[in-house]
């Protein structure tokens, strides 16, 4: 079964007219936690993108929490690597807490739900750089603006979505007098 029917199938692609943290307008929403809730679905994506991820020999994975936790735990029992999630502390910084210590790992992996400018990837790099550990590949499920890669490392993903993008003065939804909703967090864009 292919990605975008998933995603249709457990509703984790809504269509309508959402109000974006950064305070754009968009016509749809990706909620991979809908996706990952089939754990069917989240053995099946994540087997596919570990084989994508393959030649870069990983020796780790890691994601940023919450929503990459799933998705890299399937991904990092694929490739039979640990798996590693770094998180935001009380001051918005994204850190590794609960022991985890990537230092010995020279070719880790960042595994994403969805990237749409790759901030939280950008910050789990850099995390990571502070232990001398080396990250050589960075992934998601989807990605919903063109990225052939991310800090200068090779992205890849399963499936392309873009997003369209509306300022609340030109938004076309608006003028159409769809109602706004505004969903969970930062993290689904
Ligand atoms: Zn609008």
């Amino acid at each position: 079964m292919d990605l975008e029917k998933m995603l249709e199938n457990s509703e984790a692609l809504l269509k309508g007219h959402f109000l974006l943290s950064s305070g754009l307008h968009s016509d749809a929403y990706i909620q991979c936690a809908r996706l990952l809730q089939n754990t069917s679905y989240a053995q099946i994506v994540g087997k596919e993108l570990a084989t994508k991820l393959e030649k870069f020999s990983p020796d780790c994975v890691i994601s940023p929490a919450i929503g990459g936790i799933v998705i890299g735990y399937e991904v990092a029992r694929n490739l039979e690597v640990p798996f590693i999630f770094a998180e935001r502390g009380g001051d918005g910084k994204m850190t590794l807490r609960r022991g985890f210590d990537p230092s010995s790992f020279k070719r880790i992996v960042v595994v994403e739900d969805v990237v749409t400018t790759g901030k939280s990837t950008r910050e789990v790099i850099r995390t990571i750089k502070k232990y001398k550990a080396t990250v050589v590949a960075t992934s998601a499920i989807v990605n919903r603006k063109p990225v052939n890669d991310i800090e200068g490392l090779p992205f890849t993903s399963l499936a392309s979505i873009p997003l369209k993008l509306y300022k609340p003065t030109e938004c076309p939804l608006c003028k159409e007098d769809i109602p706004l909703v505004k969903p969970g967090t930062r993290k689904e864009f």
